[in-house]
């Protein structure tokens, strides 16, 4: 049963053939099944998650009934750690529900653990946790099975994709049937991705972030992750909405009618960067091909300042952590620092103690931008550029009404590869189509369309203008429909 759709489970609750306590003992049975994946940080127990049910649950019409949410480990859960993935909340318990959560559950959906991050969602691999790696579950050679019990794993083996790489793994492997995850510069979209599974990155202020422990406030957004189309769009509708906990979060009506015979489409050219591999640019190019077979134009087009998106986002993203991390000083928030002679003395032995050298250097780096003396160089500069990024949009969609772009540069790397660069490499070169989209605060789905020679997903992205996140879940929800993607064996 845990390959249903919200839909299925619906109806097979409504008809007695699954009860929720069914679903949720062969979900936990799962997650245990796939524990060396550590895609989990922290697993609930029955009993908590179906308390939570039982006291939101009065009305049993609920839309997410029997529905297994895996939420990543920077979202706060009332009396739940709440690790960020980092040594310095390690101790951390919530004293609340993050407010996407907190609708999760209200709507019935059975909550059942915190997943792997990148220490503070800072990476794009999933392999800086204090937790450990994350594992991909699709791997090299092996295929789109799940591991069997006496199956040990390979010894090399392919990242998931982060920073939400725990959230990518549970819903992928069935030990959740939608997740979430938070999307700064391409977490979501790019977990998701090398996972093989659809994901919404909604347009900034579509969902609260209230809750969502901050990375870099002004392009957070927390982001969707299911099986197939259909459950993203169902979950979306349930989350979206006004917070009044979360002042930038807003009441948008999104439109979701998509006249097919007349949608123009745009492939930026800037997208297809150096490195990315044949495979990437070939999928890209077999969809463009599946839309025009049915009558939807397709152009390339141009977004100029592609390229300034990565550089821009590398002084915006320590600026706002230095800002975000002062909070964690062992008094406030985090681990209580060993030296006591002096207040300064305190807080700088709980940060090297509690933050990874990542952590710390973008902290560095951050405040470096922010000296007096350098602010009008860096982060005003930066904001020029974001503007000029946000422009490229504007002034493409005059012409186009959505974008179609790789979302990766290749499929899932071996772990061994991946290491050989470092977080801050890492992420310029991965989040090359994902990061102009936060700055621009857009939607953009993503959608496993084929297989590598490696036997590994391959995604690609579709970008729409503010609010249109419903239009591309609609597109996208054709795409799956053309395509039949092989989903992993769920049994
Ligand atoms: N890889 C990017 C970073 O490390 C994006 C992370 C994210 O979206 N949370 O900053």
């Amino acid at each position: 049963m845990l390959h249903l759709s919200i839909r299925e489970i619906q109806k097979q609750l409504s008809t007695q053939n699954i009860h929720v306590t069914n679903v949720l003992k062969q979900t936990l049975r799962r997650i245990e099944h796939i524990k060396d994946l550590n895609a989990f940080v922290t697993v609930r127990n029955e009993d908590e998650i179906l308390k939570d049910v039982e006291e939101n649950d009065k009305n049993k019409n609920v839309p997410l009934r029997g529905v297994t949410v895996a939420v990543k480990d920077n979202f706060c859960l009332l009396n739940t750690k709440t690790s960020c993935g980092s040594k310095m909340l390690d101790n951390f318990i919530a004293p609340y529900t993050a407010t996407v959560v907190d609708r999760s559950i209200r709507a019935g959906g059975l909550v059942v653990g915190k997943t792997n991050l990148d220490e503070f969602a800072m990476g794009s691999g999933t392999i800086d946790s204090y937790s450990g790696p994350c594992r991909n579950i699709w791997r090299s050679g092996i295929s789109y099975k799940l591991l069997d019990k006496n199956e040990s794993l390979p010894e090399s083996w392919s990242v998931a994709g982060g920073s939400s790489g725990g959230t990518a793994v549970a819903v992928a492997a069935g030990a959740a049937t939608v997740g979430l995850g938070s999307d700064t510069g391409g977490s979501v979209r790019i977990p998701a991705a090398w996972c093989g599974i659809p994901s919404l990155k909604p347009s900034y202020g579509l969902l609260s972030r209230h809750g969502l422990i901050p990375l870099v406030n002004s392009l957070d957004v927390p982001g969707l992750m299911a099986r197939n189309v259909e459950d993203l769009q169902v979950y979306f509708e349930i989350l979206q909405g006004k917070d009044e906990f979360d002042s930038t979060s807003v009441d948008y009506k999104c439109d979701d009618s998509v006249d097919f015979g007349k949608i123009k489409l745009g492939v930026p050219s800037e997208y297809f960067c150096e490195g990315m591999s044949h495979e990437c640019i070939n999928v890209v190019s077999e969809t463009c091909n599946l839309f025009s077979d049915h009558g939807v134009s397709v152009t390339s087009v141009s977004l100029p300042n592609t390229d300034l998106a990565v550089p821009c986002y590398s002084v915006l993203n320590p600026c706002e952590v230095a800002s975000n991390m002062a909070r964690y000083d062992g008094v406030q928030f985090g681990l209580p620092g060993e030296d006591l002679s002096f207040t300064e003395a305190m807080a700088a032995s709980s940060r090297s103690a509690g933050f990874n050298d990542v952590v710390r250097g973008r902290i560095l780096a951050g405040n470096y931008f922010l000296l007096r003396r350098h602010y009008e160089e860096y982060y005003l500069q930066a904001l020029k550029i974001r503007r000029m990024v946000q422009n490229d949009f504007v002034n493409v969609f005059k012409d186009v009404d959505f974008l179609l772009t790789p979302v990766t540069l290749s499929d899932a790397p071996s772990y061994d590869d991946f290491i050989k660069k470092d977080n801050r490499t890492q992420t310029a070169k991965q989040d090359h189509c994902t990061q102009p989209v936060n700055l621009a605060g857009l939607p953009a789905v993503t959608i496993p369309v084929d297989l590598s020679t490696n036997s590994l997903p391959l995604s690609v992205q579709l970008i729409g203008p503010y609010g249109s996140d419903k239009k591309l879940l609609k597109i996208a929800k054709w795409i799956e429909d053309k395509i039949s993607f092989p989903t992993l064996v769920i049994s």
